[in-house]
């Protein structure tokens, strides 16, 4: 299938807010940063980068919850659920972050990093290779490959 084809649908628990995506995200990666932990409640969130025009938004409107000067969370104001993180104040241009597990098929988006690592959870590793980054991970720099076993309990 031909990249300006390629389409992924997903959305939130409840149906209202639901998302199309066009073509390959430019990355898709692990962050542990706290922001993303607290928006998501969970130990690390994984996200699709796409740029704002790949992605269209349909069904009810999205809640925004602004994290930071610039940085929209946004989540379905029904059920909650987080779909994405989005600025429109970045170097890489207008971006939307979606969440990979609100894809109706998450399978197809493969993480090949994680961001933000030294924020992460201590008692929190994942069993893969990637490289881990200390901010973004583009232009960031790199901390280590593979999870940091002699930092875990036990
Ligand atoms: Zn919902
Ligand atoms: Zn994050």
């Amino acid at each position: 299938m031909d990249e300006k084809t390629l389409q992924k649908s997903g959305g939130c628990m409840c149906g209202a807010v639901r998302f199309e995506t066009t073509g390959e995200p430019s990355a898709v990666f692990h962050c542990h940063c706290h922001s993303c932990r607290k928006h998501t409640g969970a130990p690390m969130a994984t996200l699709g980068v796409f740029k704002a025009d790949q992605v269209k938004f349909s069904g009810d409107e999205r809640g925004i919850h602004r994290s930071a000067p610039g940085v929209g969370r946004a989540f379905c104001a029904n059920c909650g659920t987080p779909l994405s993180w989005e600025t429109a104040h970045n170097t890489f241009g207008l971006v939307c972050a979606l969440h990979v597990s609100t894809f109706d098929d998450p399978d197809t988006l493969i993480p090949s990093a994680h961001s933000f690592y030294p924020e992460r959870i201590p008692w929190f590793d994942a069993a893969d290779n990637l490289p881990r980054y200390e901010g973004f991970v583009i232009g960031g720099a790199l901390v280590r490959h593979g999870p940091a076993i002699e930092d875990l309990p036990g």
